[in-house]
């Protein structure tokens, strides 16, 4: 049994930035992964400014053999009414390659790694977790996304208990001939919402690659939703007539909605493993990276791992994304005073759609990027 303080199970952005961070602390650390890197994952791969800023990424670098969009301006409508156009003036965004950009994540730590390596059991012994009989820490932290095994000791863990996001989306490079007639254009992403404001569709054009989804909360008729828009925008020209069929689903918790348990004795959860991500828009990097910074810190000062210790990161996240108790909005990605009649008016306002729905919901301009040391 190879013994270490901790042991991060899951190596996407939530994972390989805990991993960072507690560089030179001190704390033995070991990152398992159940797949081998570069590795895909279900993402439409727009990320905000303040995720480039917290990590520090040089952009130049980065955007050397790698997909790097800047993103100036956004196309909103309301399914069935024309679309607004709004132009930010600069660089509000970025759209990303997930498979390359949690690639790159990874590889800027030196903490070992377990890449290929499903996490089949996890056994408690001695106030230390074992996992695959193989390894052992006292502290684990679950940063396996949504059906993370780590949740799964926690509280009811993950199931239909539960109201989650259910996305499809698919991403694939386009011919010169679907490139020269993709009327969407790279630096204007744009989001189409569901006419009862439960979900939101978008087309996203990155570079040479063209990613279209859909998501709504709970699965209901999600297929036949993505089914309607796809056909329309197809027929508008919008989308190319030969765009794939292979649509990919993952489903993930909003904030707002999520009820697990961030810690336990010895357990901890980051990113979506958490149920961290935005709830108006559905943006999962920045609360995945920001919740494992601020639990590096708190993890950094540790004298003990008890729950009642490691509720100092619950109260942290509390203090960074709002009481859970004390949020009451519903919806996917709309408070509800926005459901009503006037949103389809609302939707047709480039005041709205800028000042409301990209600068606030979308950009969270208004929340400063957390520091990386803090
Ligand atoms: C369709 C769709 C579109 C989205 N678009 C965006 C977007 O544009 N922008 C945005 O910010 N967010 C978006 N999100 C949300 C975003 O993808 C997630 O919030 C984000 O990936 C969370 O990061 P994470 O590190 O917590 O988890 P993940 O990125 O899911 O990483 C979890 C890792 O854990 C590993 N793992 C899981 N189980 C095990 C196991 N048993 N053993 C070992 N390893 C395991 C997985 O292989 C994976 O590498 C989207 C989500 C969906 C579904």
């Amino acid at each position: 049994m190879e013994t270490y303080d901790l042991i991060i199970a899951g190596a996407g952005p939530a994972g390989s930035t805990l991993a960072k961070a507690l560089e030179g602390s001190g704390k033995r650390v070991l990152l398992i992964d159940k797949q081998d890197f570069p590795r895909d994952k279900t993402c439409a791969g727009w990320v905000t400014p303040a995720v480039m800023e917290t990590l520090n990424i040089d952009l130049s670098k980065y955007g050397k053999g790698r997909t790097l969009q800047p993103i100036r301006r956004f196309r909103i409508g309301m399914m069935g009414q024309p679309a607004v156009e709004n132009d930010h003036g600069r660089v509000v965004s970025y759209g990303i390659r997930r498979c390359e950009f949690d690639d790159y994540l990874l590889n800027l730590t030196d903490t070992p790694k377990q890449l290929g390596t499903p996490i089949k059991s996890i056994t408690r012994q001695d106030g230390s977790w074992q996992i695959n009989n193989t390894w052992s820490a006292p502290l684990l932290v679950g940063a396996g996304g949504h059906f993370c095994p780590v949740a799964k000791l926690i509280g009811e863990g993950p199931g239909s208990h539960e109201t989650t996001v259910v996305a499809k989306e698919v991403e694939f490079e386009m011919s010169d001939e679907q490139a020269n007639n993709c009327q969407a254009q790279g630096d204007t992403p744009e989001l189409w919402f569901c006419r009862d404001l439960k979900g939101y569709a978008w087309v996203f054009r990155k570079g040479k690659y063209l990613n279209v989804g859909l998501g709504r909360e709970d699965n209901h008729k999600l297929t036949a939703h993505l089914q309607d828009f796809v056909e329309t925008m197809k027929t508008s020209g919008r989308l190319p007539a030969d765009l794939p069929s292979r649509f990919k689903g993952h489903a993930y918790l909003l904030y707002d909605h999520a009820e697990r348990p961030l810690v336990d004795d010895g357990l901890v959860l980051i990113g979506d493993a958490a149920g961290l991500a935005y709830s108006q828009s559905g943006e999962g990097i920045r609360p995945a990276i920001e919740s494992a910074l601020l639990a590096a810190d708190v993890i950094r000062r540790a004298p003990d791992f008890s729950a009642k210790y490691l509720q100092t990161y619950g109260d942290a996240i509390a203090a960074r994304f709002g009481h859970r108790d004390s949020i009451t909005e519903e919806g996917f990605q709309v408070p509800g005073w926005i459901k009503m009649p006037l949103a389809s008016t609302l939707m047709r306002s480039h005041w709205f759609t800028r000042k409301v729905v990209t600068e606030k919901w979308f950009l969270h301009q208004d929340v400063a990027p957390l520091a990386a040391n803090s």
